[in-house]
């Protein structure tokens, strides 16, 4: 299957006054393939929306390059072909604030439809926008109404619809859910998981939410102040977790029924504070909250290992074949 986001050694710095340095991504490489979801997973300021940012052009790495369907990604996104915008779309947490809420949501699907589908006559995007409504199962006469007249899930459908509207190969969904119900956020992922069979797509599903990855990630991968500490498939990464930092956040998350726990959102409960990308911990960034740091810890940062084929993890208690990151799929 083929690679349609190849992310090689990013890094992104944020200069701040007086000299300070935030080290938001520090060295990520990450995979995706076609038809796949790769549930990126982490606290907030963990640097999984800078990432995301990176990608879809809102901010320009530090250095590292993304490949997007074998070809590498302008950092500058005006720089990029018009093709390679709508090929990836992102949708973002607060489905209120991405829509013009003057504008009908036909009008708001409209501008894409315009713009990346090359239609012009009015009865054909008409047409189209009945039929992005339809693929993400909201009624067409939710084309007439604007979108503060309707529920935020609804109005989330809509924004994947719009996200739609460009044919694209990539959908970064950045905290799709998190705002919203959780019986609402349950029904916009059973959308996206039939959408994505549907139409072939790659999500890169960023979250706080380990529970939300179980039945949805192809692949799940831990972030943790700017760095990947473990990266496994779905399965083996939910029934053999390694990584100190995977173990706590995993048992945060409350036994219950697995429909329940499927619905669940989880806050991830620390032991400790995370430390400030501003003034990162030497060594392993996850020393100072780890029950099992060692002094080498505390000096040195890990190196990547595989521990199985396809199971990655960066920590100095955990054995495995240590792997050159540039050159493995991850
Ligand atoms: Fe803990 Fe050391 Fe592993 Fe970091 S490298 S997670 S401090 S054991
Ligand atoms: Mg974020």
């Amino acid at each position: 299957q083929d690679i349609v986001l190849d992310i090689k050694n990013l890094k992104k710095y944020f200069y701040m006054p007086k000299g300070v340095v935030v080290h938001a991504v520090e060295g990520v490489n990450l995979q995706l393939k076609r038809g796949e979801t790769l549930g990126l997973v982490g606290e907030s300021g963990s640097g999984k929306s800078t990432i995301a940012y990176d990608v879809i052009g809102m901010y320009k790495p530090t250095s590292g390059e993304i490949i997007f369907n074998g070809e590498p990604l302008h950092p500058d996104i005006h720089k990029r072909p018009l093709k390679q915008k709508g090929d990836m779309q992102i949708v973002f947490q607060d489905p209120g604030s991405s829509m013009n809420p003057r504008a009908t949501i036909e009008t708001n699907l409209a501008f894409p439809i315009k713009r990346h589908g090359g239609l012009k006559d009015r009865q054909a995007i008409h047409e189209r926008a009945l039929e992005l409504l339809r693929f993400v199962g909201l009624p067409e006469e939710y084309a007439q109404k604007y979108p503060r007249s309707i529920g935020g899930g609804e109005r989330q459908l809509a924004c994947i619809a719009r996200a739609l509207a460009s044919n694209p190969k990539l959908i970064i969904l950045d905290e799709p859910t998190s705002a919203l119900d959780v019986s609402i956020q349950a029904k916009v992922i059973r959308q996206l998981i039939d959408l994505q069979k549907e139409l072939n797509l790659s999500y890169l599903f960023i979250t706080h939410d380990l529970s939300l990855m179980r039945n949805l990630a192809t692949k799940v991968a831990i972030l943790y102040l700017g760095r990947l500490c473990e990266i496994a498939e779905t399965a083996e990464f939910y029934s053999t977790p390694m990584h100190p930092y995977t173990q706590m956040l995993l048992s945060s998350i409350p036994v219950v029924t697995e429909e329940e726990e499927n619905l669940r959102p989880v806050k991830l409960e620390s032991r400790g504070e995370i430390p400030n990308p501003a003034n990162m911990p030497t060594g392993c960034g996850f020393h100072t909250r780890c029950s099992r740091c060692m002094e080498i810890c505390k000096t040195q940062h890990p190196q990547m290992k595989e521990v199985s084929p396809g199971h990655f993890v960066c920590c100095h208690a955990i054995e495995g074949k240590p792997v050159d990151t540039e050159a493995a799929v991850l």
